[in-house]
């Protein structure tokens, strides 16, 4: 198959902007091009690719950033900026996918989805979070009835927040395994890895850190400045130790290191990355009942669901952690989440859609 890619219009691959999406893009390359076919990607200039995708061609655009939508109010309207970044990738994607079999677009955007409409290429649309916007829920409301197929989502609560989807397409996610060493380190520290953002609650993992009298690691880009300040101004000096934004090659060195993530979000998350990442290295998590975690850890088996802001729940996972047996993370990662597994689900999908357009 001839598959084109959409990248998100927020960060150049590489920055850390565009959160999960710019790893989930990289592991589906890499599984695509591992099965046999060949793609090509529509990025923001200054995007990188990892290293063992150099199979894939990367075609550059320049322009304006969109807005994240979970930093936007429920109800804004969609908005395009001068010399927007979003137009360029699609008229560049478009143009090439009239040689492909399939264009996918992994940018969650009015945009794009608008397109399905008005193109007779296919088109399919790779959904990357809960119900962040009306505009664009309402959207995917209107082509779901003429395009029901074209739709994928990372996990089922995830989609359940676009409740006219009857029957989701779940395609979950998957990395490339080589990439992450399993490490049998039970006595470490405790860690947070994601976007430092209001949606991601990393308030609550402090809490917990500081509850225990030890200081929490935590991985990420620091996207709210305001937000980070509060939190490190509400707790004891020195109970959040700031690791920066690594390379997934270093974050999986040090995270492997570590007893437990945390992982506590306020949001429907879609899925959940840094997960995934802990588990493959070896790590157990213990995560709020919402979205994603909740169908990706095993309760007792990977690590503990807590119901969804019981910071007392947390706690007390946290103080258990080590009876979570390291391997059998590592193992539910080999089987459920690998870049082929991912690639897999993605191509038989993707096989749908382009029946559809015959
Ligand atoms: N990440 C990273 N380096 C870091 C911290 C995080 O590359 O130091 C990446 C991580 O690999 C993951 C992404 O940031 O892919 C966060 O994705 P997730 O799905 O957890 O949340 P999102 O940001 O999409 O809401």
């Amino acid at each position: 198959m001839r598959i084109v890619l959409i990248s998100t219009p927020i960060g150049f691959l590489g920055s850390g902007k565009g959160g999960g999406v710019e790893l989930t893009l990289n592991s589906l390359v890499s599984g695509l091009i591992s099965l046999g076919h060949s793609v090509e990607v529509i990025a923001p200039k200054k995007s990188k690719l990892n290293e063992s995708n150099v199979k894939a061609k990367l075609h550059f655009v320049e322009g304006e950033d969109q807005i994240s939508w979970q930093h936007q109010d429920y109800n804004s309207p969609a908005s395009i900026p001068d010399n927007s970044l979003l137009a360029g990738m699609l008229e560049k994607g478009i143009d090439i996918a009239k040689n492909a079999d399939v264009l996918v677009n992994m940018s969650y955007d009015w945009l794009p989805i608008w397109m399905t409409l008005n193109i007779e290429i296919p088109i399919a649309h790779i959904i990357s979070m809960g119900s962040e916007s009306s505009v664009i829920s309402n959207l995917i409301s209107k082509v779901y009835d003429k395009y029901p197929i074209n739709f994928a989502f990372h996990s089922k609560m995830q989609a359940n927040d676009y409740p006219f989807i009857k029957n989701p397409t779940i395609i979950g996610n998957g990395f490339n395994l080589d990439n992450y060493n399993f490490q049998d380190s039970r006595k470490g520290s405790l860690a947070w890895v994601g976007r430092v953002a209001p949606e991601k609650g990393l308030e609550d993992a402090v809490y917990v850190a500081n509850e225990l009298g030890e200081k929490l690691k935590v991985w990420g880009l620091i996207e709210d400045e305001i937000y980070a300040s509060r939190i490190e101004k509400s707790f004891p000096n020195g109970t959040i130790d700031w690791m920066g934004f690594l390379s997934t090659d270093e974050l999986q060195k040090e995270l492997g290191k570590c007893r437990g993530l945390l992982n506590t979000p306020k949001w429907n998350e879609a899925y959940g990355n840094v997960i995934v990442e802990a588990l493959a290295c070896g790590v157990p998590v213990i995560a709020y009942k919402r979205g994603g975690p909740s169908e990706i850890i095993q309760h007792g088996q990977t690590g503990y669901l807590a119901n969804p802001d019981d910071k007392e729940t947390l706690l007390y996972y946290s103080k258990i952690i080590e009876k979570i047996n390291r391997k059998n993370c590592r193992e539910w990662v080999e089987k459920n989440a690998s870049a082929d597994i991912f690639a897999n689900k993605v191509l038989n999908w993707l096989n749908k859609v382009i029946i559809e357009y015959k």
